[in-house]
């Protein structure tokens, strides 16, 4: 069948056979596809979508179109936790260690950050002496020793995925929800894991707007997950404001160790708790993810979570003692608190302005080649629901260098949205998708 025929019938609502998506995808992948036929197809996705059967052929060939990633000799139950893009979002440095405490491995490729959401990689370089591992093998004796593996995505995971997101990009085909699906869990399958715990985040500031979108992406994702015989589970999390108070690389470091001690914001610390509930419930260590998330309660603010942190930063070359000392961990002396103008009840804090005030401050990379600087960053004052009085403080900003200090100033202020009445606090966890 010619490459057009292919697109015809998708364009016309027909179902593609597995045969037909394999020859399109391979081709493309060979270069005898051009980027224009791909790019009808995409929008004929858009508009058609796929069924559950085009959708595992579609994510089986995109999972495959790259190196497939086991780790053999890891002794764990290992969970992948993945979030669509937050602001603030430092749970996997906070979660791994405590689920290291219950023997529950993490073993993880994680990104850098890019324009306002701050990268894992990035959070954790901020400890002095931080390096990760370069080889599939330390990184599984990171895992067997300390529970814990994180290292860099170096590897050749879903080149395909790289291709067509770059076409999506520009033939305004991003938004198709069995696209987004696909994307995502073809490169959460090509890396292995026993279980997946999968971060929708709903609001102004995230890939899908509203909570109707967002479950119907969760039940696609878990859909494609079954047929490959995953564990998994889908959470649909709040963005209508940051996640926790800290926004930047050491300040985020801290506040997570803040967490495992019992000291971390509230919103923070209920996702931690749910999402090791989770994790405890896909292990069969727990019957509920509640019965799992009061285990987890227990275990947290014991000594056993904050000893996994520092065996784990040891591992890496780390200076474990910022455990115990935030002064060994570089964060910026000079502050600035940013004053409200106006008086209220915080109706919404936008999460993609406070990330960019922190990009602009040092904190994140607006182009690939940009070095950040760690020590830099916020911390909020108030969040949604808080009653504030014209000149209190929103937030404060850790800063080295003065010269965009006013622009990141004005990007917190207008960050801020106000409501003369009430508000009621806003929930971090919307929902939990286990079934179809
Ligand atoms: N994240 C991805 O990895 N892919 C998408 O298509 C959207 C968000």
């Amino acid at each position: 069948m010619r490459i057009v025929d292919i697109i015809q019938r998708k364009r016309d609502g027909h179902e593609l056979t597995n045969k037909q998506i394999v020859t399109l995808l391979d081709s493309y992948l060979e270069g005898t596809v051009p980027d224009y036929q791909v790019s009808a197809f995409l929008m004929a996705v858009y508009f058609r979508g796929m069924t559950d059967a085009e959708l595992k052929t579609f994510t089986d060939c995109m999972m495959r179109s790259g190196d497939l990633v086991e780790f053999h000799g890891v002794n764990k139950f290992l969970v992948d936790k993945h979030s669509t893009g937050g602001v603030g979002d430092k749970t996997t440095i906070a979660l791994a260690p405590l689920l290291a405490a219950f023997d529950i491995g993490t073993a993880k490729l994680s990104g850098k950050g890019l324009g306002h959401t701050g990268g894992t990689i990035d959070k954790l370089e901020a400890i002095p002496g931080f390096t990760f591992p370069e080889t599939r093998d330390e990184l599984v004796k990171n895992v067997n020793e300390t529970g814990i593996g994180i290292m860099g995505y170096s590897e050749n995971i879903v080149p395909l995925d790289k291709r067509l997101y770059s076409l999506r990009d520009v033939t305004a085909t991003v938004s198709s929800i069995p696209l987004i699906a696909s994307s995502i869990m073809s490169k959460k399958l090509a890396v292995y894991a026993d279980g997946i715990m999968l971060d929708v985040k709903v609001g102004a500031g995230a890939f899908m707007k509203n909570e109707e979108d967002a479950r119907l992406l969760a039940k696609t994702m878990l859909g494609i997950g079954k047929s490959f015989d995953r564990k998994m589970v889908v959470h649909l999390t709040n963005m209508d404001q940051p996640l926790g108070l800290a926004v930047g690389n050491s300040l985020e470091v801290i506040e997570a160790i803040e967490t495992l001690k019992g000291n971390g914001p509230e919103d923070f610390t209920q996702l931690i708790l749910h999402l090791t509930g989770t994790a405890l419930f896909l292990n069969g260590r727990a019957e509920t993810i509640e019965a799992g998330t009061e285990m987890a309660d227990r275990m947290i603010s014991t000594e056993e979570p904050l000893e996994k942190m520092r065996m784990f930063i040891r591992s890496c070359g780390g200076d474990a003692g910022i455990v115990d000392d935030y002064s060994r961990i570089p964060v910026a002396t000079n502050t600035l608190d940013v004053l409200s103008k106006e008086s209220g009840y915080v109706s919404q804090i936008e999460a993609e302005e406070i990330g960019k005030a922190a990009m602009i401050l040092g904190a994140g990379r607006p182009t690939k080649e940009s070095v950040i600087d760690h020590s830099v960053g916020l911390v909020l004052n108030k969040k949604v629901g808080d009653k504030v009085k014209a000149g209190e403080k929103l937030a404060t900003l850790y800063y080295t260098g003065d010269e965009h200090l006013q622009q990141a100033s004005e990007k917190t202020v207008k960050a801020f949205s106000f409501s003369i009445e009430p508000v009621p606090a806003s929930p971090v966890l919307l929902d939990t998708i286990q079934e179809l």
